[in-house]
């Protein structure tokens, strides 16, 4: 059998240091994850159970081993926000698995930026339809090259976002409401996770506008460092 169209290209993340690639299946996120920043929303950050949304694994922008990506702004919005935050890669199969074993899952991690459409996704709230339009748009999800899990044993690191300079996002992994393993472990309980599989684990306070021509630092202490060039929309 031969295909009819050429596939698809596969959506890949590089791996801190190595030339070998990270074939990414599907992105999840999980939102309101910092209790800062669900009160900067409007929510209580109360610990309800965590919530998530989907991205298309080709929203995924690889940064090479240097960092740097370029995004365009995206068409249809007027307040592209960024949202800085850890991203957690499966590398074994999870199902309905206990969080005590979830972060033998784990592949590897970077950081990332889940852009967001706030303006749509204010709108969409408010009329109680879903977010895709405000999240899963192309080129929504640029992402640091992977350190393999052995790489980065301490999860007490800061995670910060400065745009043009300015610190913008600052908050430590410690305060997530619910931290990777209890993330890895709800989401295997709904869905199979299988190698390839990203999640985003939500921000920190201090999410903000993004404008063609600024450049965002991403940051989390021990991972490679992420530097997003937004460019000027690309041509309709
Ligand atoms: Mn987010």
């Amino acid at each position: 059998m031969t295909w009819i169209l050429s596939p698809p290209p596969q959506p890949f993340l590089h791996v801190a240091g190595q030339s070998t690639l990270f074939a990414v299946r599907r992105v999840w996120c999980v939102g309101r994850n910092y209790a800062a920043h669900a009160r900067e929303m409007g929510a209580d950050p109360e610990r309800e159970p965590p919530f998530f949304f989907a991205k298309p694994a080709d929203a995924i922008v690889p940064a090479l081993q240097d960092g740097a990506v370029t995004v365009p702004y995206p068409p249809q919005t007027a307040n592209l926000h960024h949202e800085v935050e850890l991203v957690v890669a499966i590398g074994k199969s999870a199902r309905n698995i206990a969080a005590g074993q979830a972060l033998t899952h784990v592949f590897g991690y970077a950081v990332g930026l889940d852009l967001t459409r706030r303006d749509l996704q204010a709108a969409a709230k408010k009329l109680a339809q879903p977010w895709e339009m405000a999240k899963s748009f192309d080129a929504s999800a640029p992402c640091s090259a992977l350190l393999p899990a052995a790489e980065w044993p301490d999860h007490a690191a800061r995670i910060e976002l400065d745009v043009n300079g300015q610190r913008r996002q600052e908050g430590a992994i410690a305060d997530l409401i619910w931290p990777v393993a209890e993330v890895i472990a709800y989401l295997s309980r709904f869905v199979a996770l299988e190698p390839g599989d990203v999640i985003f684990t939500g921000t920190p306070e201090g999410v903000g506008p993004l404008v063609p021509g600024d450049v965002a630092v991403a940051c989390i202490t021990g991972l490679p460092e992420l530097t997003v060039r937004i460019a000027a929309p690309e041509a309709a």
